[in-house]
């Protein structure tokens, strides 16, 4: 078996998801290859240990080795991780972008720069800024922020209301059919393990399930997330930089117990965020099913025993920091899966203690009767992140950058990354909208073309 193609984009998360989707509407012959299967978004309960198994890498069992290891979750299925998040939405703040166009000489990355490309999304989107959903644990952040005389706000998301409960826009709703409805063809269950220079052209070794075969192609984007990008470029001896620079926004876990019900089945996850505006650190709501509820409580036997009675009254909280550590995304030899390591900076772990302090003041002052937060620091710091970013950092400095301003990789003509992969550092919000502002912008730029396209 083989394929062939115009443009190959690879990984369909919100980076490829959307560059699949401008190129085939701007009538590219255009074929999106994704590892994991395609299930849209009714194949399980959302938030469910069975779309952990149906929908994330290894299960969600990943983690980055280091001082004080950090679990962190992929999604692995035909739309990425939008198929597992909870669908909030931010544009780049301004400031974030002025400081990565500084240090890595970006080009046209200001926020006027970029300010089309997200009302493009926001139009084409459903983004809700102002819904009426009242979901217990986030009324009890925004009660407990009030008596703390922090401002507590409803993150925009992509969804669409409903009767019930919000139903989030992923990739598989939104971006992904029009892509197909313009031609796009879509091999799901595919992985592709190496990228081969062929003329002036590429070729994927790619497997679904059997040997090896061969998708060729004039023109390739990868969008395989932040962590599996580099892999893939390394595993195919390109772009020696790429995986030098990861950056995360590590997060701890604090579950609180009121005495009233939080809590209830297809509730979904609260969009209300805390940020102090001295930005060391950030609240909000995390994913609160009992399975999820248990692993936050892994350390603490005695509710856990009594879990089953009272998770309506217990709701999962995180902290998140900014990401000031160093991490590395490398290849272990003969090991299909990468080595993912993250040194946490000292700012990082005194940052999410008193984080974690500071949050279990607030949700005491919203009514909790008991708080159990997870070990923040030591070989036994139970630390998670949802954000990985910033492994192939885009621009011009050619010491720094593994792509240039728009995402062609140096040195391989055709080449292009088109997902979180291409952040210059931690972004400080929620990703996913600016991952697909660069891959619509980076599409754009590569359909209006160059000398050297
Ligand atoms: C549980 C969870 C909650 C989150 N909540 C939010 C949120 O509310 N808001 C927000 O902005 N962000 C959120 N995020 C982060 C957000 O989902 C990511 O930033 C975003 O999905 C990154 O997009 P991407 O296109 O870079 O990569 P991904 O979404 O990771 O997509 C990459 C795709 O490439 C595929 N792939 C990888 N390697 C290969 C290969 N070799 N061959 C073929 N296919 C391959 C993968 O299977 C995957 O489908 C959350 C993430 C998780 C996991």
């Amino acid at each position: 078996m083989s394929e062939r193609a115009s443009v190959a984009v690879v990984g369909s998360g919100p980076g490829g998801a959307v560059a699949a989707c401008v190129l085939a509407e701007a009538g590219r012959d255009v074929i999106l290859v994704e590892e994991g299967p395609g299930l849209g978004q009714q194949s399980c309960r959302p938030f469910s240990i069975e779309e952990m198994t149906q929908k994330y890498r290894h299960g969600g069992v990943t983690a980055a080795l280091g001082p004080c290891p950090v679990a962190y979750v992929e999604g692995c299925a035909v739309g990425g991780g939008s198929e597992v998040n909870s669908a909030l939405y931010h544009r780049a703040p301004a400031a974030r972008l002025e400081e990565w166009a500084r240090r890595f000489a970006v080009e046209g990355l200001g926020e006027k720069d970029l300010a089309p490309h997200f009302e493009a999304l926001e139009a084409e989107l459903s983004v809700l800024r102002d819904s009426t959903e009242v979901h217990p644990a986030g009324r009890k952040l925004a009660a407990g922020a009030a008596s703390l005389g922090l401002e507590c706000r409803q993150a925009p998301r992509m969804a669409r209301p409903g009767p019930g409960p919000l139903h989030r826009l992923a990739m598989s709703d939104t971006y992904i059919p029009r892509a197909l409805k313009a031609g796009c063809r879509l091999l799901d269950q595919t992985r592709v393990e190496r990228l081969q220079r062929r003329g002036r052209g590429w070729v994927l070794k790619a497997r679904t399930l059997g040997p090896l075969f061969e998708i060729e192609a004039d023109q390739v984007f990868l969008a395989c997330g932040a962590i599996q990008t580099p892999a893939l470029l390394r595993r195919s001896g390109l772009a020696p930089r790429a995986g030098a620079t990861l950056a995360i926004h590590p997060m701890a876990k604090l579950v609180a117990q009121f005495p009233e019900e939080v809590n209830g089945p297809d509730l979904g996850v609260a969009a209300q965020q805390v940020k102090p505006p001295h930005g060391r650190w950030s609240f909000g709501c995390s994913i609160s099913s009992p399975q999820n509820l248990a692993l936050n409580l892994l350390d603490y036997p005695e509710p856990l025993s009594r879990l089953a009675r009272d998770w309506r009254r217990m709701a999962s909280f995180y902290v998140m920091v900014p990401g000031s550590g160093r991490g590395e995304v490398g290849l272990l030899p003969g090991c299909p899966d990468p080595l993912v390591r993250y040194a946490l900076s000292p700012e990082e772990l005194r940052g999410l203690d008193d984080g974690l302090q500071e949050l279990a003041r607030l949700l005491q002052a919203a009514g909790a009767e008991r708080v159990f937060a997870a070990p923040a620091a030591g070989p036994d710091a139970r630390l998670t992140t949802l954000h990985l970013m910033a492994s192939c950092p885009m621009g011009e400095h050619g010491g720094l950058c593994a792509a240039d301003s728009f995402g062609r990789v140096r040195g391989s003509e055709g080449l292009r990354l088109a997902d979180a992969s291409l952040f210059c550092g931690p972004l400080g919000v929620n990703p996913q909208g600016t991952v697909m502002a660069l891959s619509r912008r980076n599409a754009l730029a590569f359909l209006k073309g160059g000398p050297e396209e």
